[in-house]
């Protein structure tokens, strides 16, 4: 008789990161950088939310990216509502 399959709390974790991605600059991985339309910026903070590298700051009245961590993945972009985000290849 197959062994039965461990259920998902015996299974150890995996893919956990233990430390922000603000502990690495990953700004030197990018070829393309994110460009945004303040004019048509909403200051939703979907961007905000979904940058997986803490990249997007927001002070209150306005978001920047900072580039040290930022490595170019285009997921602000995708995930504008009005797509003013748009990435631009690096120099
Ligand atoms: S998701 Fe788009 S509209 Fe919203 S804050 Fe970011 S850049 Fe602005
Ligand atoms: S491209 Fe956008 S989502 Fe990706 S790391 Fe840079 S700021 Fe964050």
């Amino acid at each position: 008789m197959a062994k039965p399959k461990p259920s998902y709390k015996e299974i150890p974790p995996a893919a956990v990161a233990w430390k922000p991605a603000t502990d690495y600059k990953t700004g030197d991985w990018r070829s393309k950088r994110p460009i945004r339309d303040t004019e048509k910026c909403t200051r939703c903070l979907i961007c905000w939310i979904f940058c997986p590298d803490g990249a997007i700051k927001w002070d209150g009245k306005d978001i920047t990216f900072n580039l040290d961590y930022c490595k170019g993945c285009g997921i602000c972009a995708h995930e504008c509502p009005v797509e003013c985000i748009k990435m631009e290849t690096e120099e």
